[in-house]
């Protein structure tokens, strides 16, 4: 027999069992957005290697080591894009989308990395991520924070903590670069040997080590907070009492640097206790150097990328995910004659009532293994319709989620009205 073929390692398929909670979570998201007038952009999951290169940075995690890249056949250097702002910046610098502008978008898809595959860390990976350009105030930082926590809140998902810090200028983040080189400098002997090979092209990113030894000494290094110019502090401190005014609660960790070399003034992480070490469901902030860096004009921009994997996972394991797909209703049908009519009634309970989620029962089987799909399947409630109720003019209703419940039973010709009433 020939070998069977697997998919690559890291690379997973979204099997049928699954793929009812990534579209509930796709539609939230994509629901949301539209709420708040944000726009989807979608741009190609190739691009030219130096894009990466200029926009993520090449002294970082995904650049040095995490890329897929390849030559195509014309020896150009491509990559599957590893996170989705470069494509944003690069197609509104191409499409003049920033001129005179705000622009407020979003985006979603696969992303690629060539990482160490565990629990919530993947090679293909998705996320949702939301961009603004062309607002500078601290305004649209706190939107962008109110539209994720809203997020949370709709997802039904509890304990997510938000951490907030500001990185400040290039020139403020300048000057406490040289302190903490210097500070490190003073520390040399107990450095890992990344921290070391970072000391001086990327001392920063030395601050969210996870290397034992290099944590103690990060964590009494000079505070970044101790160097932010006026104006960043000023927008610092407008943000937060934003979002203090719209009842969102924060954490300030001045240890917050995040990965990517472009972040500016505000940078904030949302995190979990309940993922393990993956629990980071969504980070973001402040970009305002990428947009001219990259070769348009100076435009602030402002965003945030969730990782909808690990959001996921944090719905299922607080038990989400479930309640959030399954159908409100299975229809069990006993006998022929109820099978066929089974099929009509579904129709009309679907045109009835346009957001129900009704499972009809095919292939037969006695009422027992119906019963038994219903509540594998989760619906809430089932319906039953046999011989005796066809003659009768009723139908079954059970109550799946709630043991103590009998079975009632209903006229057909109130059915819908019941049903929209159970459904609320
Ligand atoms: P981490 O510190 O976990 O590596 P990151 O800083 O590299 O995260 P970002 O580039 O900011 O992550 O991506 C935004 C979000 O995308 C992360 O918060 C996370 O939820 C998700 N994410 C990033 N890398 C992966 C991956 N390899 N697998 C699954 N999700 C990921
Ligand atoms: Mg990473």
């Amino acid at each position: 027999m020939a070998k069977t073929l697997q998919s690559i390692r890291g690379m997973h398929d979204i099997l049928p069992e699954q793929s009812a909670a990534w579209q509930y979570l796709e539609s939230t998201v994509r629901q949301l957005l539209a709420r708040y007038s944000y726009r989807e952009i979608r741009t190609p999951i190739v691009e030219v290697t130096e894009l990466f290169k200029r926009a993520v940075g090449e002294v970082t995690d995904i650049v040095e080591k995490e890329m897929y890249t390849f030559e195509d056949r014309n020896g150009e250097s491509l990559s599957l894009r590893p996170e989705g702002t470069a494509s944003c910046v690069r197609a509104g610098i191409e499409h003049g989308l920033f001129y005179n502008q705000q622009q407020r978008i979003w985006y979603t898809g696969p992303m690629f990395r060539h990482e160490r595959p565990q629990k919530g860390r993947y090679r293909q990976f998705h996320q949702v991520g939301v961009e603004t350009f062309g607002i500078a105030g601290p305004d649209i930082d706190a939107e962008l924070i109110a539209i994720s926590a809203r997020l949370w809140q709709e997802l039904g998902l509890k304990n997510v903590r938000l951490e907030l810090n500001s990185l400040g200028t290039p020139t403020s983040r300048a000057i406490y670069r040289e302190k903490l080189i210097e500070y490190f400098s003073a520390h040399l002997d107990v450095l890992d040997e990344e921290a070391k090979q970072r000391l001086h092209s990327n001392p920063l990113r030395i601050l969210d080590t996870k290397h034992p030894a290099t944590r103690l000494i990060a964590d009494a290094a000079p505070s970044l907070h101790d160097y932010l110019d006026p104006e960043s502090k000023q927008h610092f401190e407008q943000l937060c009492s934003m979002l203090e005014a719209m009842g969102i609660q924060y954490v300030i960790n001045p240890r917050l640097v995040r990965g990517l070399d472009y972040y500016t003034r505000t940078v904030f992480e949302w995190i979990t206790e309940e993922l393990g070490a993956q629990g980071t469901i969504c980070a973001g902030g402040r970009y305002d150097g990428l947009v001219s860096q990259m070769g348009g004009q100076e435009t602030p921009a402002c965003g945030f990328a969730m990782g909808m994997e690990r959001l996921l996972e944090l719905m299922q394991v607080q038990e989400q995910a479930l309640s959030a797909t399954a159908p409100d209703l299975y229809l069990v049908l006993a006998g022929e004659q109820a099978s066929s009519a089974g099929i009509v009634l579904a129709e009309k309970l679907r045109t009835e009532l346009p957001k129900l989620k009704l499972q009809v029962n095919a292939g037969g089987g006695s009422i027992k293994t119906q019963m038994k799909r219903a509540d594998k399947a989760g619906a809430r409630y089932a319906l039953i319709l046999g011989e005796q109720e066809l003659a009768a003019g009723t139908i079954g209703f059970k109550p799946m989620q709630d043991a103590t419940a009998n079975q009632v039973s209903l006229k057909l010709t109130e059915l819908g009205q019941y049903l929209a009433s159970q459904l609320n």
